[in-house]
């Protein structure tokens, strides 16, 4: 039976990405030897990590002043790398869900921070709007898209002061003004690879003003120097991980690129919300304005929760896979990043459609 994967990372990546990749680690650049098996300092990788950054700067349209670094450690370590590196007194966040709330509890380890707003009060179902960014803050931090609740912020806001962004699970379903922002990062296992490398991309400028010393791999300038071929090479790269990541974005990159994947993008949610929207069974938890294009989530309507279990086992009959919702909110959670091919969205449509007609 075909399999539908909606998990919401690691997750579904694009076939051929894999394909390559299987490749390259029976035999790495025509080399004979294996990616895994390989010197990090050979030129055939060296070549790989100058395109990874290439194709990230073009898909995204990154300025030059901007760093494009690759890191170990997850967006979890970014959530003391960040201020680390930026947090000189005070910094200012944006409260949209637990991967929030986490990186202000890092922040805290380093000054003085401001929980400008949060959604907290109503499990995260929403993005808080009509709040004011302080202007005595080193910086504001948002989570662009809100894994667990399926809730996004759908535009680059504007900031008075430097905006940081966890785009972890969001990053190049769409367009981004990286203008607008001090520093983007995320963990790569939601839309751009594998688990196991983190990507930071900041302006230049921002770094070296914190006055604390900083250890030397935490510190972002460690990681960039002008010599392309020693970007993100201060210690061992995770090669693989990285590796996938170029595939991905190669494949992003045929695929037209990120106003391609916009648009289809937003087809397979539309196509996923109105179904939900129609079908009397179901009914969506995050505020119709906040939906988020990556993350689905939904729950049975009130006085059928008993057929949740039932939903389930149907779903998971039908090939559908990693549709549970998080704990926190329970119901259903359908994934839909890049690489969930709108196929798998039309396949999880008719099974809601199949399920209703058995409970007319
Ligand atoms: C998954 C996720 C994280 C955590 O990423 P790790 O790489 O596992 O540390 C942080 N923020 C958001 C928005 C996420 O979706």
């Amino acid at each position: 039976m075909k399999a539908y994967n909606f998990n919401a990372g690691p997750c579904v990546l694009p076939r051929q990405a894999v394909e390559s990749t299987i490749e390259a680690i029976q035999n790495f650049d025509n080399t004979g030897i294996g990616l895994l098996e390989i010197s990090h300092r050979t030129p055939g990788w060296e070549r790989i990590m100058a395109e990874t950054e290439q194709l990230w700067r073009e898909l995204l349209n990154i300025p030059e002043e901007y760093a494009v670094i690759f890191l170990g450690g997850g967006a979890s370590t970014q959530f003391f790398e960040v201020p680390a590196n930026l947090l000189k007194t005070k910094a200012a966040y944006l409260q949209t869900g637990v991967w929030a709330k986490k990186a202000v509890k890092e922040a805290k380890f380093y000054g003085e921070v401001e929980v400008v707003a949060s959604s907290e009060d109503k499990t995260y179902s929403y993005i808080p709007k009509g709040y004011t960014i302080p202007t005595d803050v080193d910086y504001f931090h948002i989570t662009t898209n809100n894994t667990i609740y399926g809730t996004e912020i759908h535009e680059d806001i504007d900031s008075p002061v430097t905006l940081v962004a966890d785009m972890s699970s969001d990053i190049m379903s769409r367009p981004v003004d990286v203008k607008k922002y001090g520093m983007i990062y995320g963990g790569a296992q939601k839309n751009v690879g594998p688990a196991g490398v983190t990507f930071v991309i900041v302006r230049k400028d921002l770094l070296g003003k914190v006055e604390r010393p900083i250890q030397t791999m935490v510190d972002y300038r460690t990681h960039y120097t002008e010599e392309v071929k020693n970007r993100s090479m201060f210690n061992t790269p995770p090669v693989l991980p990285i590796f996938v990541m170029h595939e991905t974005l190669k494949w992003v990159k045929e695929q037209g690129g990120l106003e391609a994947m916009y648009k289809i993008n937003k087809e397979k949610a539309e196509l996923l919300y109105n179904e939900i929207d129609r079908n009397p069974l179901f009914v969506g938890t995050a505020a119709k304005e906040d939906r988020s294009l990556m993350n689905v989530c939904f729950v049975m309507v009130p006085g059928h929760e008993a057929l949740q279990d039932e939903f389930m086992a149907f779903a998971k009959s039908k090939g559908m896979v990693g549709i549970k919702g998080h704990r926190s909110v329970g119901g259903f959670r359908a994934s839909i990043y890049n690489a969930c091919p709108k196929e798998a969205v039309e396949a999880l449509v008719a099974c809601m459609q199949e399920f209703e007609q058995l409970h007319k």
